[in-house]
C-alpha cells in the first residue's frame, strides 16, 4: 500500500501531519514544536518528495531513504519534519489494527506517574516551592523538576544567588517524600557543576539534567564520575552515532532522548534499545503539552528500562500559550500523580478541528 497524500497543519510553533494512503486510511502526526513553520517547509520539500508512492510499511527503510537521499543536511531541521512522518505512520498502524501504539511496540495501557517539569527561570524560590506544594496537594504528583543556573549561561546564574536559594527553599518547603529533579541546561563548566553537585546532594536532589554543554560531554563525564547523585542528558542529540557514543563511554547515569528531536517513535526505540544493552534506564525529554508527550507516554509503557516517571510541564497558558487547544478532551489528565494511556487506537488522541481549520494548510500528493 502506497502513501498518496501529506497534508500540514501548521501555526509557528506547531506543525500537525496528515498521511492517507491509497486506500484513504489516515493517521495524524507531528513534527517537532518551535519554528514549526519552517520545518513544516523543509518536510514539503525534503522529506514529501522521497516518501510519496512509496510503501508505508516499513518506517525505518522508508526514513532512512529520506536521510540517504538529503545526506548533505544531517541534522535537526530535517529529523523534526521526519519526526511528522514517523508519527503519522505510527497512528496509521494503530488505527488499522485497532491498538494503541503502545501494545504495538510490546506496552500495556494504563497509568503512569508523571514528574512535574518546570521551565521557567524567571521564578523566584518561594513561588516554584508554592506552585510545587499546590500540586503535590491536588493533584499528587511527588518528583518535580526545576531550573538552575542560566541556560548555556557559561556558569552564570539567573541572577546572583538564585541557584542556592531555590536548591535550599525547594529542599525546605516539600514533603521530604517529594523526589527533587533539577535541569541546568548546559550552564557550568565541569569543576562548578561538581561544586554545585555537592549542594545539590546536601539538599536532596537526586538528578542533574545538562550539568555542563551537552556539546563537550568529556566535562560531563567528570562531573558523572565525582558525584553520588544522577547526572542526566542526552535530550539534544539526534545522531545515533552520538547516542552509541555516549552510552559506551558512560556519560551520564540516565539518558533522556527526545522522541521529536530523534525523528519519531522508530528511532527512539532504537536508541532505548541502546541505552538498554549499556545497561541504562531511559527518561525521555517531553518539554511541553504537544504530541511528544503522548508519544514518550506510549514509549515508557512499553520499554523494560523506562525510568519510573514521565516528564510532564506544569507551565499552561501564562507561559506557554501556543500549546492551548490542540487536542480534544485532556489526554494530560492527572490523577493520583499519573497520567493514563487509553485503550484508544493510533495515540488515542483526537487533534482539535478548530485549531486544524485556523492553521496554515499545505499539502503535497501524487497527481
Ligand atoms: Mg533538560
Amino acid at each position: 500500500m502506497k502513501i498518496k497524500k501529506l497534508e500540514t497543519f501548521t501555526k509557528p510553533y506547531v506543525s500537525f501531519l496528515k498521511t492517507t494512503l491509497e486506500d484513504g486510511s489516515q493517521g495524524f502526526g507531528q513534527m517537532s514544536t518551535y519554528h514549526a513553520d519552517i520545518t513544516a517547509q523543509i518536510f514539503h520539500k525534503q522529506v514529501a518528495p522521497w516518501v510519496l508512492d512509496k510503501s508505508w510499511e516499513d518506517f525505518n527503510d522508508i526514513e532512512n531513504l529520506v536521510l540517504e537521499k538529503e545526506h548533505k543536511f544531517p541534522g535537526s531541521y530535517l529529523l523534526r519534519a521526519i519526526a511528522g512522518l514517523d508519527t503519522s505512520l505510527w497512528d496509521l498502524k494503530g488505527k488499522l489494527e485497532n491498538k494503541p501504539i503502545t501494545e504495538l511496540i510490546g506496552g500495556n495501557i494504563g497509568s503512569l506517574k508523571v514528574y512535574g517539569s518546570s521551565m521557567k527561570r524567571d521564578i523566584s524560590a518561594m513561588d516554584e516551592a508554592d506552585r510545587f506544594k499546590k500540586l503535590f496537594q491536588e493533584k499528587g504528583i511527588n518528583a518535580f523538576k526545576f531550573r538552575i543556573g542560566a541556560e548555556c549561561g557559561r556558569g552564570l546564574d539567573e541572577w546572583e544567588g538564585r541557584t542556592e536559594d531555590i536548591v535550599k527553599t525547594i529542599n525546605k518547603s516539600l514533603d521530604s517524600s517529594v523526589k527533587k529533579l533539577v535541569d541546568a541546561n548546559s550552564c557550568y563548566s565541569s569543576s562548578q557543576a561538581i561544586e554545585i553537585g555537592k549542594l545539590l546532594e546536601d539538599n536532596n536532589v537526586t538528578h542533574f539534567e545538562e550539568p555542563c554543554p551537552y556539546w563537550e560531554p568529556e566535562q560531563t563525564k567528570e562531573v558523572t564520575d565525582s558525584l553520588t547523585i544522577d547526572v542526566t542528558g542526552g535530550e539534544q542529540d539526534c545522531d545515533i552515532r552520538i547516542w552509541k557514543d555516549m552510552v559506551e563511554r558512560k556519560i551520564v547515569n540516565i539518558y533522556q532522548p527526545d522522541v521529536m528531536y530523534l525523528g519519531g517513535l522508530t528511532r527512539t526505540l532504537q536508541v532505548a534499545k541502546i541505552i538498554e544493552e549499556g545497561g541504562y534506564v531511559c527518561t525521555p525529554h517531553a518539554a511541553n503539552l504537544s504530541l511528544v508527550t503522548i508519544c514518550t507516554m506510549h514509549l515508557l509503557k512499553a520499554i523494560p528500562n523506562a525510568g519510573p516517571y514521565l516528564e510532564l510541564s506544569i507551565e499552561g497558558e501564562d507561559y506557554y500559550p501556543w500549546q492551548q487547544d490542540l487536542f480534544l478532551d485532556n489526554p494530560f489528565k492527572i490523577e493520583n500523580g499519573c497520567v493514563t494511556v487509553t485503550d484508544k487506537p493510533g495515540w488515542g488522541i483526537d487533534i482539535n478541528p478548530e485549531w486544524l481549520n485556523n492553521s496554515d494548510y499545505q499539502v503535497s500528493d501524487i497527481n
